[in-house]
């Protein structure tokens, strides 16, 4: 079993399709895992996916497979990612907005209004033990740079890394909604800013890629502190390739831009699935913005289901081949186990934030003990503000506390090392100083000692001389006769 979700869905044929091509279509089915897809060669190759979804295929049935126990653990903190991938035309949007995202019957809506609708069903059987918040952001990356939809103005978003979040876009518009409908409206604002310079309007969608983020918190009120789910749907632009297209000018700039993101994503789940066991590989994320973002969606830290969308028609063979291609290799990403991982990260991460939180009570309350209650209210936001404690309303801010003290302590650590250097230059130089004294007296101390010896030798040669002139004055005065 694949660490990975992945479906293959066909479109039915369009009336275009019929016309020109009449009823052929490339894709026999065998069951609800297996097909059998006919190439433009008559060549017959059999593909096995967790399931298949036919023309006749209900979004229903889509949602429920693909999407719902994704919903489901990102109310539960679990980040899930879903992915459609397909050529222009193939069904993405259509599986991701149904036929509009606004006014369509309720069998037709996408995977989006229904995510918005299973989110919300999901907090309210859960509703008074925790309180919930869903955000919405919207970004979509065209021409490799992130574009926020819900502020224009925010043209170039960028992508950071953090320990308490994963990967993140810093500075994203996130607007809080309370219901789905409102969920509706406010994405129905987003797509209406899509980067749309075409006509026609699949086109022009399938030129960029589009990333809906919600953000599920949990507010545990007991314990001061929340836990975040992310929901991430990625509604991919077209796989097909430029001579397809008969691009031209800024078009072609755009379809080469999605060819080399997209080759990207190939690559990191080539690389992925072709990692030699127990060796760390490195995975290209950071060659697009597409797959940095997905980042945590395809190597651990998040489930992920991926739709490859199909035409059935034969005269798209070549390119629906190519997108089933795609969804066999990402069959084979074996990452870390990416929900349990979360599950363990989340388990450690609560653990020692309960051993910090029991500290702090324990602390506080011995405070209690023998302070004003306004004392110790005063000196816990000082703590707070001083980044000891953190109280974290959001995410954000955590990680704002996060960086903050570690930015304090790199400051602190780089004054204590300039310090520490000052300190031994000083000491350098007393050093230096005391042995030169040192040296000093030594010398002094052996010219006193020669002198002494040198002054001893003089007084014995004095003496020496004395006792010869009185040895040889004695012998003149014994040579010298006295008289009688
Ligand atoms: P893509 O986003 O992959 O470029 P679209 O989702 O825009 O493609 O689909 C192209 C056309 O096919 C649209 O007119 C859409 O309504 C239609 N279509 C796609 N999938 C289905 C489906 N499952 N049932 C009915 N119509 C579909
Ligand atoms: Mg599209």
């Amino acid at each position: 079993m694949s660490n990975i979700t992945v479906c293959s869905r066909f479109r039915p044929l369009s009336s275009k399709e019929k016309i020109n091509h009449g009823d052929n279509v490339c894709v026999h089915g065998i069951d609800a895992e297996t097909f059998v897809f006919k190439d433009e060669k008559e060549e017959d190759f059999s593909f096995s996916f967790d399931r298949v979804f036919y023309e006749k295929s209900e979004q229903a049935e889509v949602y429920e497979f693909l999407a719902l126990p994704i919903v489901r653990d990102a109310v539960n903190a679990i980040n899930g990612t879903i992915i459609t991938y397909g050529q222009t035309g193939a069904g993405k949007t259509y599986s991701m907005e149904g036929p509009s995202i606004l006014e369509c019957d309720e069998k037709k809506q996408g995977l989006l209004q229904r995510a918005a609708n299973g989110l919300f069903e999901c907090i309210k059987s859960t509703e008074g033990a925790v309180k919930h918040t869903i955000k919405l952001s919207m970004v979509e990356i065209y021409m490799e740079k992130v574009r926020d939809l819900f502020d224009l103005s925010k043209d170039n978003i960028q992508i950071k890394e953090s320990r308490v979040q994963g990967i993140f876009l810093s500075g994203v518009t996130e607007i809080a909604i309370s219901d789905p409908a409102e969920a509706l409206q406010i994405l129905s604002s987003g797509i209406a800013n899509r980067a749309v310079g075409e006509t026609q309007m699949n086109m022009a969608s399938s030129r960029s890629h589009c990333i809906y983020i919600f953000t599920v918190q949990q507010e545990l009120a007991k314990e001061k502190r929340v836990k975040c789910g992310k929901l991430v749907l990625v509604d991919l632009a077209g796989s097909e390739k430029v001579e397809k297209t008969g691009a031209e000018g800024r078009v072609l700039e755009e379809a080469k831009t999605i060819n080399r993101s997209l080759s990207a994503l190939g690559n990191v789940i080539n690389a992925l699935t072709c990692g030699s066991s127990g060796k760390a590989n490195h995975i290209p994320y950071r060659d697009s913005k597409l797959t940095r973002i997905l980042q945590d969606a395809l190597g651990g830290n998040s489930r992920t289901a991926l739709l490859c969308c199909c035409s059935p028609s034969s005269s798209d063979a070549p390119e629906s081949l190519s997108t089933l291609r795609f969804g066999t290799r990402a069959q084979h990403i074996k990452a870390s186990p990416r929900a349990r991982c979360k599950e363990d990260y989340t388990k450690n991460h609560e653990a020692s934030h309960a051993t910090k939180y029991e500290s702090r009570e324990r602390i506080l309350n011995k405070m209690r003990e023998r302070m004003k209650l306004e004392d110790v209210k005063l000196l816990e936001e000082l703590f707070i503000l001083e980044g000891i404690f953190f109280d974290a309303n959001s995410v954000e801010e955590l990680e704002q506390a996060f960086e903050d003290v570690t930015m304090q302590t790199i400051s602190s650590l780089h004054q204590a090392v300039e310090d520490l250097v000052c300190t031994t230059e000083e000491l350098k130089r007393e050093n230096k100083a005391l042995k030169a004294r040192l040296a000093a007296a030594e010398r002094l101390n052996g010219l006193q000692t020669e002198a002494v010896e040198n002054g001893n030798a003089n007084v014995l040669q004095k003496i020496s001389d004395l006792l010869s002139q009185f040895v040889s004055w004695v012998r003149s005065l014994s040579a010298f006769k006295m008289p009688k």
